[in-house]
């Protein structure tokens, strides 16, 4: 093992045992210090005293179930970036994870394989550490302000008029390719390929949630936009300043 036994942290929530078991045991092996929760109101105790570096965290719980531990977390203090990655029982529940402004960043649909799992919460890792580091892909990558929100690449911040703005990373991606273009149409095959980059599952309809969970955020008014304009039949824009 090279480099991975540094303390990096990962938060398991899943109430049938042996899958939570699996996932820790085959995440130790990449060094993570593996936290187990078996509900929902455990992981956000635990969440609320230590940030996590990636959460896996399952959608059927009893009681609080998977998208309502999702939302509280990104809300809370210390892991409202941290990379969530969901499992989900069946495909169709992907729409559900993705389309409910959760804010999750990528998913599994069970059963999934060790080395897809393994995989995916690298890719997770890989991006928040290149975001902490080299934003958003791009070394030149510059600040940029437009009309109320202003952007730092560097440090991964936004402020909307004047005050910080929490984003995920798949969220500030969207939103600085669009800014740093203005008036220029992006499909959704672009956002898409922009901002999720190394991941291939998610569906151009996951670009509309993301769209609609940047507007709630950075919006005077997310139902009249005058950031982030809908090019019907085509995709989005920054409106020209
Ligand atoms: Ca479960």
């Amino acid at each position: 093992m090279t480099g991975a036994t540094d303390s990096r942290t990962a938060l398991v929530v899943e109430d049938e045992r042996n899958i939570r078991d699996l996932v820790c045991l085959h995440l130790g092996v990449e060094g993570f210090a593996c936290v187990q929760a078996e509900n929902g109101p455990a992981a956000l105790a635990l969440a609320g005293s230590q940030r996590f570096d990636v959460i896996v965290l399952d959608l059927m719980l009893p009681g609080l179930d998977g998208l309502s531990v999702c939302r509280a977390l990104r809300r809370s203090e210390l892991n409202a970036t941290a990379p969530i990655l969901m499992l989900t029982a069946r495909r169709e529940e992907t729409d559900k994870v993705l389309g409910l402004e959760t804010g999750a960043d990528d998913y599994l649909t069970k059963p999934f394989g060790v080395r897809e799992l393994v995989a995916r919460v690298r890719a997770l890792l890989r991006r928040a550490t290149h975001a902490q580091t080299a934003p958003a892909g791009v070394s030149a990558a510059k600040p940029i302000n437009y009309r109320h929100l202003a952007m730092d690449p560097a440090r991964r911040r936004v402020t909307r008029d004047g005050e910080e703005v929490e984003l995920t990373t798949h969220e500030f991606d969207l939103l600085y390719v669009l800014l740093s273009h203005p008036g220029i149409v992006f499909s959704r095959e672009a956002l898409l390929n922009r901002t999720w980059k190394e991941n291939t599952f998610v569906t151009e309809r996951s670009v509309d949630t993301l769209v609609k969970r940047v507007r709630k955020k950075i919006e005077h008014d997310p139902a009249n936009p005058d950031v982030i304009a809908t090019v019907w039949g085509s995709g989005y824009k920054a409106t020209d300043v």
